[in-house]
């Protein structure tokens, strides 16, 4: 029986061009699983490449879209509905900082019509990837038309991570959505009254949580984490946000930096502490075992989780981040605080 679904799905899939542009699109999309599931059970003796026409499937009209990594590739997502095919480089859980592409990652860019990217020098490692799949297509950049954050280090003095703010999250969507109409002018009015209905949700959300933050004294509206991706969260929001390391999730603090923060975690009121996927816990372990702040979970800084957890969409981050920093933010003063007046005290 399973012989007999293998072969019938190697008849349909053959070695023709569709399936190899779908293996060419990576990993990610369903296409590519099909053709290797079906490549793997045609064994010995069973159909052969060209054996069967093209019959009954035709070919895919969709655009076919790649997204730099998976906040983007979401957003994309909801824009592109079933008028594209969509892979994404850096899938959910991984880092985008230090990704290191593979000649599958080439294939499947070589294979898109329209990159999406972040812009604001995120993508690192995108250069190399482009010339190495040659790729002709057009460049979206999400970013296009925000005014980026400053910085005092690293990343050419520009903070990538604006996405952290759903404001700016706005403006990458209307420019997703006008560059895959100006890419698929057919679907246009489609990719608009996506993005419409996207933005609408967006902005509703941006609205609910700003007003259970602004609820909170200014005072307590601090946090800190391992990794510095939260600026934009924070100049949105009216949030101090303290960090060690810097832009990249990897990189080792200085041990002058790291007893920074532990000054500052001791001298103020800081009740969230906050690890992200990702990136170093061990550090935010040992901060916490020294200024007595318990961490208050995990944030989603540069990437989304896997399908079927909350944070699989960017709405679905932003909700998860927000609510762990407002649980934190609320806590009654407990033990941390008294360790606090221990430590301050003792200083
Ligand atoms: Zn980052």
């Amino acid at each position: 029986m399973v012989w007999l679904i293998a072969i019938l799905l190697a008849l349909l899939v053959g070695a023709n061009a569709a399936a190899q542009a779908a293996r060419a699109d990576g990993a990610l999309t369903e296409g590519s699983a099909t053709a290797g599931a079906a490549a793997d059970g045609t064994a010995p003796g069973a159909a052969r490449p060209g054996a069967a026409p093209h019959q009954g499937s035709t070919p895919d009209a969709r655009l076919p879209v790649i997204a730099s990594f998976s906040i983007l590739g979401d957003m994309v997502r909801e824009v592109g509905g079933d008028d594209i095919r969509l892979s994404v480089i850096v899938g959910p859980m991984s880092d985008a900082h230090t990704f290191e592409p593979t000649p599958r990652d080439a294939r499947a860019l070589g294979a898109a019509r329209v990159l999406v990217i972040n812009g604001l020098g995120f993508e690192s490692w995108l250069p190399r990837l482009i010339e190495a799949a040659g790729f002709q297509g057009r460049e979206i950049v999400a970013t296009r038309g925000i005014e980026p954050l400053r910085l005092d280090h690293g990343h050419d003095g520009v903070d990538p991570h604006a996405w952290q703010n759903l404001a700016n999250g706005v403006v990458y969507v209307q420019n997703i959505a006008l560059g895959l109409a100006e890419a698929d002018p057919a679907h246009a009015s489609a990719y608009y009254a996506r993005a419409d209905d996207y933005i609408r949700r967006l902005r509703k959300a941006d609205a609910d949580w700003r007003r259970q933050l602004d609820a909170v004294p200014k005072e307590r509206r601090v946090l800190a984490t391992s990794h510095d991706a939260f600026a934009y969260f924070g100049a949105a929001y009216g949030i101090r946000v303290l960090s060690v390391v810097g832009l990249s999730g990897d990189a080792e603090p200085s041990a002058q930096s790291m007893a920074k923060l532990i000054q500052q975690i001791r001298q103020q009121s800081i009740r969230a502490l906050f690890l992200e996927h990702g990136s170093n816990a061990r550090l935010l372990q040992q901060i916490a075992a020294e200024t007595g702040v318990q961490p208050g979970g995990t944030l989603y800084a540069d990437t989304l989780d896997r399908p079927g957890h909350e944070a699989s969409t960017y709405l679905g981050m932003f909700h998860w981040n927000t609510q762990m920093v407002l649980k934190a933010f609320t806590l009654p003063p407990s033990a941390p605080t008294a360790a606090q007046e221990q430590a301050g005290a003792a200083g």
